[in-house]
């Protein structure tokens, strides 16, 4: 039993993979480039997209974002309220988003319309890393508040993402964090290749260099 498990799993994971390359080929048909963010709930997701779609705009790159939760529409309302444009993807009972559920979504959406499409996941540090959704960039993005052991109980999330963020720095010393202990770990989890990117969405600080790692 545990074997024919396992085997579907293999499977739903390949089909997820196939879509996801599918929906890579789409975007870039249409010149998009796409940025898919995970990471907790709280961890500042939706406001660090919010606010790099707003210095897109300045820079005249249109933007779109997706809003990904299991159920309602708070996300999508604030992106909306921002002036960005936005689709909400409710998944109903899946703890992350997959390949297809993406692909539903971008049907919906007028791609010439768009130079990037944000993807923001369900709130969840596990299974997103498992189910890649034909981005050109995975962010994580975690936050001070979580504590300074992040990087070490979710290795996977940090080795599935190409740019890893740590938000709300401004008040590390008031929950008691050191980043410097967050940005060491994942240094040695990266072989000591990558930086975490430090900011904090609320005072601003570090976006410059976000967007630069998303060649943006
Ligand atoms: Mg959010
Ligand atoms: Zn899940």
């Amino acid at each position: 039993m545990h074997i024919v498990q396992m085997g579907m799993e293999h499977d739903v994971l390949r089909e997820n993979s196939k879509i996801a390359h599918s929906n890579y080929r789409l975007l870039k048909n249409h010149g998009i480039k796409c940025v898919e963010l995970m990471g907790s709930i709280g961890s500042g997701k939706t406001a660090l997209i919010i606010k790099l779609a707003e210095r897109l705009r300045a820079k005249g790159v249109r933007s779109c974002a997706v809003a990904g939760d299991v159920t309602g529409e708070d996300d999508y309302r604030r992106m909306r309220e921002s002036g960005l444009d936005a689709v909400n993807c409710n998944t109903g009972r899946e703890c992350h988003l997959d390949a297809n559920m993406v692909r539903k979504v971008l049907e919906q959406i007028d791609l010439d319309s768009y130079d990037v499409i944000f993807i923001e996941n369900v709130g969840n540090l596990v299974c997103p890393a498992d189910f890649p959704l034909g981005a050109d960039y995975r962010v994580v993005v975690v936050s001070t508040t979580e504590g300074d052991d992040m990087v070490r109980k979710h290795h996977d999330i940090f080795i599935h993402s190409d740019v890893a963020v740590l938000n709300k720095v401004d008040i590390a010393d008031a929950v008691d964090v050191d980043p410097d202990v967050i940005a060491g770990d994942y240094r040695r989890l990266t072989g000591g290749l990558k930086e975490i990117y430090r900011c904090s969405v609320k005072t601003e600080q570090g976006l410059g260099g976000i967007l630069s790692a998303l060649d943006l």
